[in-house]
This record gives structure tokens, sequence and C-alpha cells, in this order.
């Protein structure tokens, strides 16, 4: 009917012209217009509405590009979902791609962003009462669904990019499960590009499938004959190859690498290389002199109007090379990319166990995004996909698909959450792919012992509190401890110093030298008192990258960690927890440490060696400690990492007091006073001494971690 072939442009409430060129306001409706019916999803405009209004969840699954992302949402406007004051909310796996698709649809309606279209991302609010399309990324949900349990500002929930799998979306569409009982009006709808879309399906009663007929073009994979040593060095080979050898007309080149760094690398090097070429033939003498190329670096911490350059269409006698991480793959669109050249690997969110917090490590990619990857090459017309490894490695150390990050990562944080939205029993929570027991109950244990859950498997004051942090649950315990204790200012340096990798710097060949370095900053009873000190020195040498460099410290990583304490700083202040500093007694900052650590306790047991207090695992303090040196070392101590090498070592640990640790492992630990003077000794409680018949979940939990 009328409805497929007619857009309505009459939402358009702002009539800014947003062409530069002076072309008319008219023909650029038309262009839009245009482009918009050109997308694979417009010929299934209202099949789609169709299916939307029939059935109350719906998965929808296309080729990357068929206008998922900034097409539904769009439709659902024009066809009455949000008349009624409502939203259309979408979620987004990333940061980039939620703001990038916000501002393209916001462009596309001809609206400001902040107004009929808005956005919403960690720190960033771009929404108003009058956004009626918002995007935003999982994370910013859940945190929405604390708030409001029921959701009621939405008409329909997009689940995009489902097929990523993250923690966040596997969460969502579990609560999702639930909250779609209650609000029956609630429309539900689940975008995949084309993987995974039957378990989707199951999960929700056999929810109707749709599949955006695509048009796509063969993609000729060609394999690397050897393993490759050097990835960057062989794409940028390649790239300058292909650029080289094939006519401008013949297509677009998009490099897929992991990160940052390597993005960068590779931009840098293919200019170094044909500047080398071009310089050689006498066409150029600098980079920007070549006419028949532009290089766009593309990954999500990229400044946003470097981020939207990759959409413009150059004219025709140049060629674009795309370098991006896996953002590339299906949540954005570059149109026009004939050649794809893939380096087989991605950052994959792991759990990190120095602060309890996910970290980015580089895995090999699976089968499935690999041909995402090499698709992108057959958009428009065939196309040709060089992949930087072996197809024998393909084979045998690809899995098919990415194991889901709920498989793969720490849950405390997760199961948080989830009891503070009144999930009771989180082992029961619908989980479209179920994490493993153990981890589950791992968490549950570490919550309790740390007084976020009472002995019910309730949620405490504390536990509430704790939701509010972005932190790790034993950080965010002796953050909100410090706050009573008047020492948060030292905590929340020490949390963000916690929070990166490597401080000191140990070159090969001045060892000695910068050992000795790093000791004139010990404080002989805390390596968190250490990390304050050198805190503290550098912020009184005004932040200066000289002074590092000549301590042997690591500047980047000390302004890394400058940058995390003031996000937590603000989320504080949003809080209005309050700022305080313990001056000179550094006491009761290891008095406050102790307060979340005590599950991760050890007692002295020979030379430089510690027995685990609730293990009783056989541990060293590590070399570079600052306890390491002393002659006379602590009875206990707590630490913050457990490094597993084959010595188990304790890394950055701080001395306590047994009595600090009796006090805030209530739960864990029995003292025992052994004459009049002052030796003391602690020891496990009995596994059921402070337990009754109706702490059953707990009590599971308490044995499986013992065991
Ligand atoms: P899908 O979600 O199905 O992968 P999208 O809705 O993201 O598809 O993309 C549809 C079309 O819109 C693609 O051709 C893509 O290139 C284009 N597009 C998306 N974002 C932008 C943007 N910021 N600027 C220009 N074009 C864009
Ligand atoms: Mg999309």
């Amino acid at each position: 009917g009328l409805k497929d072939t007619e857009i309505k442009t009459d939402v358009v409430t702002n009539n800014r012209n947003l062409l530069k060129n002076g072309s008319s306001n008219v023909s650029y409706k038309e262009d839009i217009k245009a482009t918009r019916q050109s997308l694979p999803c417009f010929r299934s405009r209202t099949d789609l509405l169709t299916m939307i209004r029939e059935n109350q969840v719906s998965i929808i699954v296309g080729e990357t590009g068929s206008g998922k992302t900034t097409q539904l949402p769009q439709y659902l406007y024009e066809d009455g979902f949000t008349a009624n004051g409502k939203m259309v909310g979408v979620t987004q796996p990333r940061r980039v791609a939620a703001m990038s698709v916000a501002k393209r649809v916001a462009q596309e309606m001809n609206v400001k962003i902040k107004e009929e279209v808005g956005y919403s991302i960690r720190f960033e609010d771009y929404s108003s009462p009058k956004t009626r399309i918002k995007f935003m990324t999982d994370g910013i949900l859940l945190r929405e669904v604390l708030l409001d349990n029921d959701l009621d500002k939405y008409s329909c929930i997009i689940i995009d990019e489902a097929h990523e799998r993250t923690l966040n979306t596997d969460v969502m569409l579990g609560i999702l499960r639930v909250l779609l009982q209650r609000r029956k009006d609630l429309k539900l709808i689940i975008t995949s590009a084309t993987m995974n879309a039957a378990k989707f399906s199951k999960f929700f009663g056999n929810a109707p499938q749709f599949t955006i007929p695509g048009r796509t073009f063969p993609v000729e994979i060609n394999y690397s004959k050897y393993p490759v040593s050097d990835y960057v060095e062989e794409a940028v080979k390649k790239a300058v190859n292909i650029h080289l050898t094939t006519s401008i007309e013949s297509g677009d080149i998009l490099i897929f690498m992991t990160g940052q760094e390597d993005v960068e690398a590779t931009t840098e090097s293919i200019q170094e290389k044909l500047l080398e070429v071009y310089r050689k033939k006498g066409e150029a003498s600098t980079f920007d002199e070549i006419n028949n190329i532009e290089i766009f670096p593309i990954y999500s911490s990229l400044a946003p109007e470097l981020q939207s350059r990759i959409f413009h269409k150059l004219d025709k006698s140049k060629r674009k090379i795309v370098v991006a991480t896996n953002i590339a793959e299906t949540s954005l669109t570059i149109d026009g990319i004939r050649f794809v050249i893939d380096c087989g690997y991605s950052k994959l969110k792991v759990y990190n166990p120095r602060i309890g917090l996910d970290s980015l490590a580089i895995t090999p990619i699976s089968l499935a995004n690999a041909n995402q990857r090499s698709g992108r090459a057959g958009r428009t017309s065939s196309g040709v996909a060089y992949r930087l490894y072996t197809e024998e490695t393909s084979e045998t150390d690809m899995y098919g698909s990415t194991i889901p990050e709920i498989q793969r990562t720490n849950l405390s944080n997760t199961v948080l959450l989830l009891k503070s939205l009144g999930v009771e029993n989180v082992m029961k929570f619908p989980f479209i792919d179920t994490p493993p027991m153990q981890t589950l109950l791992n968490s549950l244990y570490e919550l309790w012992s740390i007084g976020a859950l009472d002995n019910f498997g309730n949620l405490t004051k504390l536990g509430i509190d704790m939701t509010k942090l972005p932190l790790q649950p034993s950080l965010s315990k002796i953050l909100l401890n410090s706050i009573k204790l008047g020492c948060s200012s030292e905590i929340l340096i020490i949390v963000a110093m916690l929070s990166i990798p490597q401080i000191f710097k140990r070159p090969k060949e001045r060892e000695k030298e910068s050992d000795k370095a790093r000791s004139r900053f010990f404080v002989a009873q805390s390596d968190h008192l250490t990390l304050l000190n050198v805190y503290l020195q550098w912020k009184s040498n005004h932040f200066s990258s000289q002074w590092c460099a000549k301590h042997f410290i690591q500047g980047k990583s000390l302004e890394k960690a400058e940058d995390i304490r003031k996000q937590l700083l603000r989320v504080m202040e949003k809080q209005k927890f309050s700022l305080t500093s313990a001056g000179s007694n550094w006491n009761i900052i290891r008095e406050c440490i102790c307060t979340g650590f005590s599950h991760q306790a050890a007692k002295l047991s020979g030379l430089k060696r510690y027995v685990h207090l609730r293990t009783g695992m056989h541990t060293q303090l590590h070399p570079t400690s600052a306890l390491f040196g002393m002659g006379d070392l602590p009875s206990y101590i707590i630490y913050n990492e457990l490094l597993m090498t084959s010595t188990e070592y304790l890394v950055c640990v701080t001395a306590v007091d047994p009595f600090w640790l009796m006090e805030s492992g209530l739960l864990l630990y029995d003292i025992k006073k052994k004459d009049e003077i002052n030796d003391y000794s602690i020891g496990l409680l009995g596994t059921n001494s402070k337990l009754n018949n109706n702490e059953v979940e707990m009590e599971d939990a308490r044995k499986v971690v013992r065991e």
C-alpha cells in the first residue's frame, strides 16, 4: 500500500539545511529518501511492521548494511509506535556504534540530536523529554531497568547486534523475558547478523524470525600460505600491493586489526610505504600530495568527528583505505569496499583477576567472525578477502563461533545487579546460555563474604550502595567504607592505581638501577600505600612526565590512572559521597583496605612464605613487593592478586592487624587468644556454625567454594 513507498517526511520539525554545498532542502530530502528506499530493509517494510504488530517478540535477521539499525526505529516511529509519548529504545554493544547510528538517524530525520533522536552512553546523555528514538549501550538499559523495573518509558525495545552476545545483552534478554509477562504492551525486537538467530527464537517461545532478503556477491577467499609473524607488516604489504596493482575504480580496501595501537601502526606504515613509492616516481614529496588515496583509521576511542569521516564519499579518482577494529565487522557499514584484509585476531573481553574487572586480550577470531569480515567485501559487487593466517590455522585454532561473554567472565557484578533487580535465586535466572555453575557460586560466595549479601542471599545496604559504583565488589566496598573511615581521597587513588597493569619500568640493562629507584617509594607495611606514595609524589611534581622517566615510572600508566580516578570522582560526586583525607594517619587506610579483602588473607609461615587463611594454600611474597626486603615480616597480610606460575605469588600485599581481619571477616574467621600478651591465631569457622536451615543457597555456595 501507500505506506510502503511513502516515507513520511512531515515528521521533520527542524528545517535546517544539513548540506553545506548549497543544494536545496528539497533535493536533500529527496536524496535521503532515495537512499533509504534503496536499502534491502525497505522492501520488507510492510511485512516487518505486520510481524511486529502481531507478535510481542520478533527476531529480525539481515546482512550487515541492510538497514536494521538505522531504518527499523524510523519505521516504528513513522508507524505510530511512539505516538503515545513513549520511546523506541535501541541497544548497541558498543558506545561508538550507539553514538554514530544516532547521529545518522537524526540526520536522516532532519532533526537535531537530543531532540527526537538521542543517545545515551556512560558519562554522556544526549536524550531529552522530546526524544522518541533513543540509542544506548546495553549497559545503560540495564542501569535504567534498576531505576524503573517496568521500563515504562518504552513502547518498544530493540536489542540490536544480539549475535555479539555481550554479557549485558544476555542479562538484558533474561530480564526482558520476565518483564514481557508483566508488560503485555511492550514490544521486543531482536536483531542479529546472520548468526545464532534460531537460539533467540527458541529462548522467547519460538518467536517468529524474519530474514531480510539481501543481495550478497561472491567473495574470493585467499589464505596466507605460511604463518604470518607480524600481521601489521603483512597487512601493510597487501594493502600497498592492492593499491599499486589494481585500478582505483576496482574499489576500496578495509583492513581488520585488533585495537587502536595496531590500527595506528598500520595506518602510518601504509603512508610511509606509499610515500616511498611515489617519491621515487617523483610524484609526491609528502603523503598529502598523493592525490589518489585517503586512509581512515577507526576504533572506539577515536574522536567522533574523525569517526564520521569514514562515511564521506570520496571523488572517483580516489581510493579509500579503512583500517578498523572489529567495530566494522557488523556495527558499522562502509559502502564501496571490494578488498578485505583480515589479521585474524580481535580484542576480546576476558576476566582480569588483577582488579576483578574485565580486560581486553588479543585472541584469535572465530570462523563466524572471519566470514563476517570477508563478507564486507561482497556488499555491492564481488570482492576479494585476504586472510593473514593459513587455512590450517583456521581449522585448528578457531572456534566455530565466539564463546559468549557470560561463559568466560567473572559474574560478581552481574549477580549483584540481578540481586538488586529482585532476582532471588540467580541459579534459576533464565540465561540464554547458562554460565558455569561454579562461576555463579563463586560470585555468590564472594559477595556474601564481603557483606554485600546476607545469609539468605539478600542484598544488604552495603550491597545496594555497591551497585552504584562501576567497580569490582571488593573495591566498591573499600571505597564505600573509606567514606565512613575518613580516607576516601586516598582510597580513590589506590583503586585507580590498582586498575593499571604496570607502574614501574624495569629495562633489561638497568635492572639494578631501576630496582633501587623503585625501592625509594616503598612504604614498609604496604604495596597499596606504596602506590599511593607514587601518586602523591607525582602529583607534587606537577604530574610531570620527565619526573616519571627519571624515576623509572610509566608516565602513560599514571595518566591512565588519573583518568580513571577522575571518572570515579564524578560518580562519587553524583552519589553525594564525600571526599575526605586521612592526612598522615595511614594506618586507617590499611584498615580500610582490610575491610574489602578479608577473604584474601594469609598468615606468615616461614621465610617470605605465607599460607592462605581460607584455602591453606602455600604462597610466597612476590619479589617486587615492598615487604620483600623487610627483616621482620608481618604475621597477617591481605593481597590484591594471586599470581599463578610455577609458584603461587602474592602480588600487592598490605600488612593487617588480626583484629581487623576478625572484624571484617566475621563470617569467615574465628580468633583464639593463645596467651595473655598478644599471641593470637586465626582459624576458619566451622562450615555450619553461623547458619540455619533456611540458608540453603548461601550454604551451597560456601560448600562448593570450600571443596
Ligand atoms: P545494519 O544495521 O543492517 O547493518 P545499518 O542500518 O547500520 O545496517 O546501515 C544501513 C546503511 O546506512 C548502510 O548503507 C550504511 O552505510 C549507512 N550508514 C550507516 N551509518 C551511516 C553514517 N553515519 N553515515 C553514512 N551512512 C551511514
Ligand atoms: Mg546494525
